[in-house]
């Protein structure tokens, strides 16, 4: 199986985000979903992909998207984040997030709320 074939057949998200810091400092954030979360295989994987300045964020709660993951953390240590993309249309949600932060994105829109969403 290839990667991008086992990345639609789960529903793992990986959204990458560039964010600056209040000096324009720019980083990479790589932003996971619980899925990639609970699988070591690829999130060692990931690890070992990152250079300088990429930051694999730490899940930051429990349930979030991964886009969301990115905006915790960015929010956290007081950066903006400036453009966002993932392997999958942005959810309802993250979309809204996204327009709030006057992030860019090349992604398209799901236009649905999370299944797993109330
Ligand atoms: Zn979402």
């Amino acid at each position: 199986m290839e990667v991008g074939d086992w990345l639609k057949s789960n529903k793992s998200t990986i959204s990458v985000a560039v964010a600056e810091d209040s000096k324009g400092k720019s980083y990479t954030l790589v932003g996971i979903n619980r899925s990639v979360g609970k699988d070591e295989k690829v999130k060692a994987a990931l690890l070992k992909v990152v250079s300088k300045n990429e930051i694999v964020v730490p899940m930051q709660g429990e349930g979030l998207h991964a886009k969301e993951n990115i905006y915790d953390f960015a929010k956290t240590f007081g950066l903006t984040v400036k453009s966002i993309d993932a392997n999958r249309p942005l959810c309802v949600d993250c979309n809204t997030i996204r327009k709030q932060n006057l992030t860019t994105t090349s992604t398209n829109t799901s236009n649905q709320k999370s299944k797993k969403r109330r």
